[in-house]
């Protein structure tokens, strides 16, 4: 196919995946952000790379192509990252079951006796230690530092991008920004986040997405020597990704989950830990629902994530360096990532859910072949 000119509304990660995409195949890419730089859940998040969250089949296999393009472009463009895989740890029976479950029926995981995980991960908490299983696929990112490296990545490549942007109309074949120029276009990507709606609200309402909001907290850094040595998660986590939902086990734990730790049910936590280079921890996190949320942060929420992380890992230093809040939007219907043609030439890519790192490497692949079609 020849040259296109390929317009992106938003510098997230889905907007520079898609960017970098297009633009190795040969098109003319110009991004449109809103902000001085990207603000949006792409720096808010983990920077967990996490096939395990994925459903087996088509959705691992974007996954895991993910998490291979992302290590490619950080070797590329100096991105730090740590390949240490994750550490899912299992505390309750029905949990131990789960993952028992989930490593007979698919290859690639090791399951770990209480002893040999502490062994091998001493930050792991042994008291009550069922097992855990770990699988070396997993990968950490610092976002808030390989999103830019990212957009610096798709500049050099040859990507235009025009930060303080904000695009405020779309038109069949151009977009208008708020400084009233024109921006003319081939193939429009709008990738702006929980933004989405101000573009086609109605195929958006159709497409049942809502936004949701989580709170995460950074810890200051631990003590030199510390290594928290994988991604660490525990029994909450098991019920809250795709991959885990064909185990027999799951809804047992589920039920018990719900009926020891209603609190954290009330407020969707499930906890993850992820260490960074600088030696800090990344912890977090809750899920909230809706367009009429109270703006403040919960700090008894902030408790509970920080409560059950005790339950699973011994950490030095707990002192909290900085908390915030992000949001992204998700399929009431189950979808880890939807695709919207609203008109001729215009994809909106969204509804990632907590896997828009992870997926969206894959999903910038589709759209771009699909222009070939
Ligand atoms: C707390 C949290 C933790 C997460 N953890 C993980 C994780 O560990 N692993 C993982 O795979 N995923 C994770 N995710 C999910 C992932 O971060 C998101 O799916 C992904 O960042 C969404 O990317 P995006 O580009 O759509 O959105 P954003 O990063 O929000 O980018 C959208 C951009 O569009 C711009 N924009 C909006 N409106 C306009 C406009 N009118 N004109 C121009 N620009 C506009 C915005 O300014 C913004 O920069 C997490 C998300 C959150 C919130």
């Amino acid at each position: 196919m020849s040259s296109q000119r390929v317009l992106i509304i938003g510098a997230g990660v889905i907007g520079l995946t898609h960017a970098v995409t297009a633009r190795e195949a040969g098109h003319s890419v110009t991004i449109l952000e809103r902000d001085g730089r990207a603000l949006g859940a792409s720096i808010r998040n983990f920077g967990t790379l996490w096939p395990i969250g994925c459903a087996f089949g088509p959705e691992r296999d974007q996954a895991l192509f993910g998490v291979k393009r992302w290590k490619q472009i950080a070797a590329a463009a100096g991105i730090w990252h740590s390949a240490k895989g994750s550490l899912s740890l299992a505390y309750r029976e029905e949990a131990w079951s789960v993952l028992n479950e989930f490593g007979a029926a698919n290859g690639d995981f090791e399951l770990l006796e209480a002893q040999e995980v502490v062994r091998r991960y001493p930050a792991a908490n042994p008291q009550g230690l069922r097992g855990a299983l770990f699988s070396q696929e997993e990968t950490v990112i610092h976002s808030p530092t390989a999103i830019p490296a990212l957009a610096d990545y798709a500049r050099q490549l040859g990507v235009a991008i025009h930060y303080g942007t904000p695009v405020v109309k779309v038109h069949a074949d151009s977009v208008d920004t708020a400084d009233g120029r024109t921006f003319a276009f081939d193939h429009l990507v709008i990738a702006a986040g929980e933004e989405m709606r101000l573009f086609f609200p109605e195929e958006l309402t159709a497409a049942q997405i809502q936004p949701c909001r989580l709170q995460m907290m950074r810890t200051v850094p631990q003590r030199a020597g510390f290594d928290l040595g994988a991604i660490f998660v525990s029994d909450l986590t098991l019920c809250h990704y795709p991959a885990f939902r064909g185990c027999p086990s799951t809804a047992k734990l589920r039920t018990r989950l719900e009926a020891e730790l209603p609190d954290h049910h009330r407020w969707g936590v499930h906890v993850i830990a992820a260490q960074h280079h600088d030696g800090t921890l990344t912890l977090g996190d809750s899920h909230e629902y809706g367009l009429d949320l109270p703006p403040g942060s919960q700090p008894e929420v902030d408790e509970l994530i920080l409560g059950a992380l005790l339950d699973f890992a011994i950490i030095p230093d707990l002192r909290i360096a900085s908390r915030w809040q992000g949001i992204y939007l998700k399929s009431k219907i189950g979808q880890t990532q939807v695709v919207l043609h609203p008109c001729e030439h215009v994809t909106m890519v969204t509804a990632m859910g907590g896997l828009g790192m992870t997926l969206s490497w894959g999903l910038a692949q589709r759209t771009i072949q699909s222009w070939n079609s």
